[in-house]
């Protein structure tokens, strides 16, 4: 039982413990809610608060509100002021819109024309653009080589200034060799001779053949054909043969088959003297029909023929002055032609009519020019003038004679040809004067038969021939201060100042082959022979 009570004493206690602590916890209760009702208290005064500062607030936003009704009602009127400006631009802009569209529209179809030409250009283009390219790395290159070139050039430039002055040199040089030449070459020609005697014999012609002629007995010897042989063979009245040869030498014997080329050669030089300066006279002896104007001037109007020494002269001459030209000489040239019949001067370039009523006279001046009074002088500039002056002179010797064979063979015709030289650089001058002359024919006439007109004539030949070789015997011959008989003929005085001095004579004597001409040919030889100087000696010729 005790533990029973213990029991129920624990549980007292137990008990009262807990209505201690229920009442402790009453306390606290009642203490929490004090504190809750003072809190209520305090958050009924808040809510008071609180609900005024709303009715304030409220307040305070109902007068803004009102004041920005106000504004916001100004504001509408501006907005709507600037919606209608933006709308006005809106609209202007638009129908920009609208036209760049179009403008747009316009250009896209221009551009697409464009491009189709674009495309089509495009192909050749590339072409363009190719050979554009190669020209660029041309244009490169060629810029290194024209400064390449400039180097170059420069380098010539120097070589231009010391070739020059080498140049001035040698034409000085040049010059002084020609005038040299011109030295050399008249020693030569005076060694030769001044005075220089060729024989030439024509061949058979055909209608000779044809009458059955006789040929003479000629013979040509020698080194250099120098020599002719004559023989003559006459029967005596008892019928006896007798031969007898005559030999003659000369500076050269032509032979019938001699061409004019061979008997020009031999002339040349004395051309090229000439164009030098020098006086030349160039004779053509012989009797009528032995070949003199066939060896002067070649065949009457044979175009096909070979042409003679006058011809073949005068085209030397011009070659020559062209060579010449290298050396600055510049050559003119001016030409007379005319007869001397009777002792008398004929203008045979002028005016037909008057022939033989005219007077020239031959004068010389102090400085050794001959001057013959009003006759015509001829420039000439070319061959062709050439040609038609010896053309000329033809037809006025056939006019002015009642016979022209007959007449050309008693009269000789003289053909005079100036050359006028000036050297531009050294300013020298030169004047030479070639005189061809086709004599008349040396054929013995009997005088005794002859009278009047045909006596005066022969007499005139005659004196006329053989004054001639009375001129050139005695320069052969000169000796200082002795005469020679120029004014004894016309021909002697008219050629005063190319015969002797330093000019050049020379003649061709024209042989006959046939043995009818036996006695002529002989003259003609004998005649040569007084005109020649190879019996003096090639020394003594040429000193004169
Ligand atoms: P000349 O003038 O001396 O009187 P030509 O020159 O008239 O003589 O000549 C007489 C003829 O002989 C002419 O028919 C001419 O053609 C001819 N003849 C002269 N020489 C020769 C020659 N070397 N060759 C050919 N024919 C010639
Ligand atoms: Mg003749």
């Amino acid at each position: 039982m005790e533990k029973t009570l213990e029991k129920e004493l624990a549980k007292v206690s137990n008990l009262e413990n807990l209505k201690r602590d229920y009442e402790t916890k009453l306390q606290e209760k009642d203490d929490q809610q004090q504190q809750l009702l003072q809190r209520i208290t305090e958050l009924e005064s808040t809510k008071q608060a609180l609900a005024e500062d709303q009715q304030r607030a409220i307040d305070d936003l109902k007068l803004q509100y009102t004041t920005l009704n106000k504004d916001l009602e100004h504001d509408d009127e501006f907005s709507r002021k600037r919606i209608d400006d933006l709308n006005t631009e809106l609209t202007s802009l638009q129908d920009r819109i609208i036209q760049i569209q179009e403008q747009i529209g316009r250009e896209v179809e221009a551009n697409s024309t464009l491009k189709t030409n674009i495309s089509e250009a495009s192909t050749g283009f590339a072409d363009v653009e190719s050979e554009l390219h190669s020209l660029k790395s041309k244009v490169e290159q060629t810029d290194g080589t024209l400064l390449e070139r400039q180097k170059k050039i420069e380098a010539c430039d120097d070589q231009i200034v010391a070739m020059k002055w080498e140049v001035r040199q040698m034409e000085e040089q040049l010059r002084e060799e020609e005038k040299m030449r011109r030295k050399l070459h008249n020693t030569i020609q005076e060694l030769k001779g001044n005075i220089r005697v060729f024989c030439r014999i024509r061949p058979i012609l055909e209608h000779e053949k044809q009458r059955g002629v006789n040929m003479a007995s000629i013979h040509i010897s020698g080194e250099d054909g120098e020599n002719i042989e004559l023989l003559e063979e006459t029967y005596s009245s008892l019928g006896k043969l007798s031969k007898k040869t005559y030999s003659f030498s000369f500076d050269k014997v032509f032979a019938p088959e001699s061409t004019q080329e061979d008997c020009y050669l031999e002339i040349s030089q004395l051309i090229q003297s000439a164009l030098d300066g020098y006086n030349v006279c160039i004779f053509a002896y012989g009797q009528t029909g032995s070949g003199k104007t066939y060896t002067m001037e070649g065949v009457p109007d044979g175009n096909s023929q070979p042409s003679g020494m006058i011809p073949r002269a005068v085209e030397q001459i011009y070659t020559m002055a062209q060579k010449l030209q290298e050396y600055n000489w510049e050559y003119n040239m001016e030409g007379q032609f005319m007869e001397i019949y009777n002792e008398t001067i004929h203008d045979l370039l002028g005016d037909p009519t008057e022939y033989g009523k005219i007077k020239h006279e031959v004068r010389h001046d102090p400085d050794g020019k001959t001057i013959i009074t009003d006759i015509t002088t001829v420039p000439l500039d070319s061959m062709a003038k050439v040609s038609y002056m010896l053309a000329r002179a033809k037809r006025n010797r056939a006019t002015g004679a009642t016979n022209m064979n007959e007449r050309s063979s008693r009269s000789h015709s003289v053909f005079i040809l100036k050359i006028f030289g000036h050297n531009v650089t050294t300013g020298e001058h030169s004047e030479g004067t070639l005189n061809l002359i086709d004599l008349a024919g040396s054929e013995r006439l009997s005088v005794s038969g002859a009278t009047g007109e045909r006596l005066k004539e022969t007499q005139a030949i005659n004196k006329s021939l053989s004054c001639l070789g009375d001129v050139i015997h005695a320069l052969i011959n000169k000796k200082e201060g002795s005469h020679i008989p120029y004014r004894n003929s016309k021909l002697t005085y008219l050629l005063q100042n190319s015969l002797g001095g330093n000019s050049k004579t020379l003649m061709f004597v024209n042989l006959s082959p046939l043995s009818e001409h036996f006695g002529e040919t002989l003259c003609s030889l004998r005649f040569a022979t007084k005109v020649n100087s190879c019996k003096i000696g090639h020394l003594k010729r040429t000193i004169y």
